[in-house]
């Protein structure tokens, strides 16, 4: 094979970790790298629940991919993949351009889980990509506004549903965040109630004991009202219906209650199992030599009972290991299985507080968040090295990010 051509699909976690580790593995010459995604910047997902209570600028959380990436040695397609032809070896793009490949790399994330709850999917907001995020925050704004002609107090009511990780750090940025946005947009913040929903008897219950009740207490410390051990029956643009017969008049639901694999893989041909990719212990697709999958789409079994959990972790160790195998099999070498080490999790509580376990060491208040702080400083290290975290913290652009792929 002369010049193979090695395509990534998605420039999330596991994409660009992987692009970036095959422009240093790969000899000049020796493959064509080209990686493709729907917009022209790289959004860090386990921040994003900031741009949705726009804590941070835009560009703290969604970076320009052609600046990452070095241009001499990665091809950057901004497009929206359609589906993969594994016979033809060929990405197709929405807009009819055939991509072909000798090696492929699967990395295209999540998608939100409604569970069929009737009215999620068409009133609830998510937390799924940046474009996602800030309509939550342009609705928050509209809801402000909408108050302010009729005192509709429903419109100063904000849900977060499901009492997981990504749901606490959503309460936790609202709680930062309301103080502010009301006074900027003359809405008095006293008549504003946020309201947690978790279906199970505690929120994060995978977390050791003194977590819940850290987060519990910052909950009743900024009058968060939580309601566990109830399960949302329904959703519509005017209110939420509980299992216990409550319903609660708001205008605003997000929904963070479980992802699933991104459905687009099930126009690959490939085998998909739990609505993901199953992988080998190389991360190959179950079968094939020359199809990688990693992240959030791909199942990898950590034994014959469990998988790994979709988690951003998982991604940033699966890239390496899959960039490495893709060099060796193109060079007739012997692949690395992968093996997962998990190193904790950090979930924040707005910018001054986070909890969390990292080793056998917990964390919570201003030391969890400092070691979030440490976590994401880390992520920025691998990508763009000291470079791209002094530009992130000082050097960052403030010009809104403009969107213009769907969703
Ligand atoms: C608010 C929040 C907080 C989180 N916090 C943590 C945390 O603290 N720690 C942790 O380990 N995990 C966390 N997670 C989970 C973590 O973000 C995901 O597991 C991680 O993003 C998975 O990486 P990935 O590369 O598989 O997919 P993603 O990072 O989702 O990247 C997928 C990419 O593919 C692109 N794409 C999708 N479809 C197409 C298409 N058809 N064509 C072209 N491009 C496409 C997307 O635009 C995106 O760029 C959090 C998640 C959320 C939502």
């Amino acid at each position: 094979m002369s010049r193979p051509n090695i395509v990534i699909l998605g420039g999330g976690y596991g994409g660009m970790v992987t692009s970036k580790r095959l422009e240093k593995f790969l000899k000049a010459g020796e493959a064509k790298v080209t990686l493709i995604n729907k917009h022209d910047y790289h959004y860090l997902t386990t921040q994003l629940h900031k741009i949705g209570a726009a804590t941070a600028a835009d560009r703290q959380i969604a970076l320009s991919i052609p600046e990452i990436i070095n241009p001499e040695k990665t091809n950057f397609i901004k497009a929206e993949v359609a589906a993969v032809d594994a016979n033809k070896q060929e990405v197709h793009l929405v807009g009819g351009e055939k991509v072909p490949y000798d090696y492929l790399v699967i990395a295209l994330g999540f998608e939100v889980a409604t569970f069929g709850i009737p009215g999620i999917k068409e009133n609830a907001f998510e937390i799924r990509s940046f474009r996602s995020s800030k309509a939550i925050y342009h609705h928050i704004l509209k809801q402000f506004n909408l108050y302010k002609q009729d005192q509709d107090p429903s419109r100063l009511t904000f849900v977060v549903a499901g009492g997981g990780f990504t749901g606490i750090e959503m309460v936790g940025e609202l709680v930062d965040a309301m103080p502010k946005l009301c006074k900027e947009h003359g809405v008095p913040f006293e008549q504003v109630k946020l309201v947690a929903v978790e279906a199970a008897p505690s929120v994060i219950p995978f977390f050791p004991k003194e977590s819940i009740e850290y987060t519990t207490q910052f909950f009743e410390k900024h009058n968060v009202r939580l309601i566990t051990s109830k399960k949302i029956l329904e959703c519509t643009p005017e209110e939420i219906r509980l299992e216990n017969g409550e319903n609660i008049p708001t205008r605003t639901v997000v929904w963070s209650c479980g992802v699933k694999g991104n459905t687009i893989i099930e126009k690959f041909g490939l085998p998909v199992e739990k609505g993901k990719i199953p992988v080998d212990p190389y991360l190959r697709v179950k079968n094939m030599k020359n199809i990688f999958s990693i992240g959030d789409n791909a199942l990898f079994m950590k034994n014959e009972k469990s998988a790994l959990p979709p988690t951003a972790q998982v991604a940033l160790q699966q890239a390496p290991v899959c960039a490495k195998n893709i060099v060796a099999a193109i060079r007739d070498e012997a692949l690395t299985t992968f093996e997962y080490h998990h190193k904790g999790s950090v979930a924040s509580l707005g910018t001054r507080a986070a909890v969390g376990l990292v080793g056998s060491v917990r964390l919570s208040g201003l030391i969890g968040a400092f070691m979030k702080q440490v976590i994401e400083a880390r992520y920025l290290f691998m990508l763009g090295g000291p470079a791209l975290i002094f530009k992130q913290h000082f050097g960052v652009s403030h010009e809104p990010v403009k969107i213009t792929a769907k969703q």
